[in-house]
């Protein structure tokens, strides 16, 4: 039977298509099937076939991290049930007396994750502003062990530099962890930037289709990988095998989406940017983005997320109300398109001087940008704006 490709030298879609896969060994199917089993018969005491406990081991999972691996240029994928498993997981590398710094523009379940739980268990936290790298340096400390960012945040389009925040956190002997969730692995590739862990959401654009939770890790040092996966199974935040290959099937066109995703963003974000009931659009494609300039040379597109002030409640509320193919939902990253209201929906939690801060206003409005027909998507936003 063919052995796994070898991908060195191979293009991102030809990776995405075949990374971690090969046919089935028993029956040739080209799919990966799925392993619906929680343990594995062993042929006789003291000797079993690699597979003894699914939460250990399965099969389809194992394609799965592979495979996601590969997109991020490292060379081990960890999975987990949900992209808030994968960061509680990762912070039980982590013990009493450690210190991280976090990217104050982090998902707000990050947050709350942070803030709520694991300071509890003292681990201390300084949340500052990462696209600065001075205030990086100035947070770090003696005892600081992880540096956390997201990059571009949700929904103000912020970017940190990856390259000076590996160097920051090198200099400071911690990890440089980055959420990788906005812009996806076709888009930025923080391993290669010098970060030692990269994470998603797998919920959103790695599996694109809005059809299950999931989070993996990806990392390229072994030690670590293998302190990770001891965590995985001591931990145990593991996703089944339908969920793990949903997302093998969603990687297989993540090149092709990205990319229409990327170029629908890019048109729509002109194209409100040129409307005048728009008073400000947020997209780092846009050259007045004030970090175009990190944004090209960071990532490779600028991805279907745009965030736009209406300048009140009210007239971001006839605008949300008024669309009809975009959907008013929370997530983001499938292939249909969603339009969000921050303030009332994903950042509710966040004191309103808090958001208001950050310029997370009651009129700004977040859309997620399918990869629907871009005239249709343009006409949508036209007809909603023309009741604002
Ligand atoms: C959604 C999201 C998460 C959390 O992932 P879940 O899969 O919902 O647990 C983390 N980070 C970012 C940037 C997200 O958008």
């Amino acid at each position: 039977m063919k052995d796994e490709m070898n991908m060195a030298g191979l293009g991102l879609g030809t990776i995405a298509i075949h990374a971690g896969q090969r046919p089935d060994p028993t029956t040739g199917a080209i799919m990966m099937p799925v392993y619906q089993t929680s343990t594995y018969v062993q042929p006789e005491l003291g000797r079993h076939l690699g597979y003894e406990y699914a939460r250990t081991h399965n099969p389809t999972r194992e394609a799965y991290e592979r495979n996601v691996a590969a997109l991020e240029n490292g060379t081990h994928g960890i999975a987990f049930s949900s992209g808030l498993a994968a960061t509680d997981t990762m912070m039980k590398l982590l013990s009493a007396g450690d210190h991280v710094v976090c990217g104050e523009g982090v998902y707000g379940g990050t947050y709350r994750l942070f803030n709520q739980v694991i300071s509890r268990l003292g681990i201390e936290f300084s949340f500052v502003d990462s696209s600065d790298p001075a205030a990086l340096r100035a947070a770090v400390k003696p005892n600081t062990r992880l540096i956390h960012l997201e990059t571009p945040t949700n929904p103000m389009m912020r970017l940190s530099d990856i390259a000076e925040a590996a160097e920051i956190a090198k200099a400071a002997g911690a990890l440089l962890s980055v959420d990788n969730t906005f812009a996806s692995p076709y888009n930025q590739r923080p391993l290669e930037l010098g970060a030692d862990i990269v994470l998603h959401s797998v919920t959103k654009y790695v599996n694109g289709h809005s059809d299950m939770v999931g989070g993996i890790i990806v990392v390229r040092d072994d030690e670590l990988h293998e302190r990770l996966r001891f965590l995985q199974n001591a931990a145990g935040a593991v996703p089944g095998p339908w969920d793990c290959w949903l997302a093998l099937r969603g990687t297989k066109t993540l090149h092709l989406r990205m990319a229409a995703h990327n170029a629908n963003g890019q048109q729509i974000a002109e194209w409100l940017d040129a409307h005048d009931k728009v008073q400000q659009v947020y997209y780092p494609g846009l050259p007045a983005h004030p970090q175009h300039e990190l944004a090209r040379r960071q990532m490779r597109g600028f991805t279907g997320m745009i965030s736009i002030e209406m300048g009140s409640l009210e007239r971001a509320a006839a605008f949300v109300n008024g669309v009809r193919i975009f959907a008013l939902a929370e997530s983001l990253g499938g292939v249909e398109s969603l339009i969000g209201h921050p303030a009332m929906m994903t950042h509710a939690s966040i004191p309103r001087d808090r958001r208001y801060a950050m310029g997370l206003t009651d009129g700004l409005v977040r859309l997620s940008c399918g990869v629907e027909d871009v005239q249709d998507l343009i006409a949508d936003l036209e007809q909603a704006l023309a009741a604002v």
